[in-house]
């Protein structure tokens, strides 16, 4: 699956006639080449962007399995941090 890169610009960005334009701040969006389909790269970064196309365009697993996944390893994530927060039990009434 081939990815590009492509710029969403704002209606006043001087740029806007060029959607392959790296160097402004408007969000960047990954096409699927050969597919009606875009994502947002959630960056307004060119380089993170690339990335993460990269990143899509490698996994030949169904993307909204790779979200979900994604989803999944955050929030294992954000429990073990959550309890290592809470620090060692106290006994109370021992
Ligand atoms: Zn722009």
């Amino acid at each position: 699956m081939l990815t590009e890169v492509f710029s969403r610009h704002s209606a006043d960005c001087p740029h806007r006639n060029n959607r392959y334009y790296k160097r402004c701040r408007c969000r960047k969006w990954i096409a699927f080449i050969g597919m009606r389909k875009r994502v947002s790269a959630g960056t307004r970064s060119w380089e993170q962007a690339e990335r993460k196309a990269r990143a899509l365009s490698d996994d030949s697993r169904p993307l909204s399995q790779t979200v979900g996944e994604a989803a999944r390893l955050f929030i294992e994530d954000k429990e073990q941090q959550d309890g290592s927060e809470v620090g060692p039990p106290s006994f109370v009434g021992s």
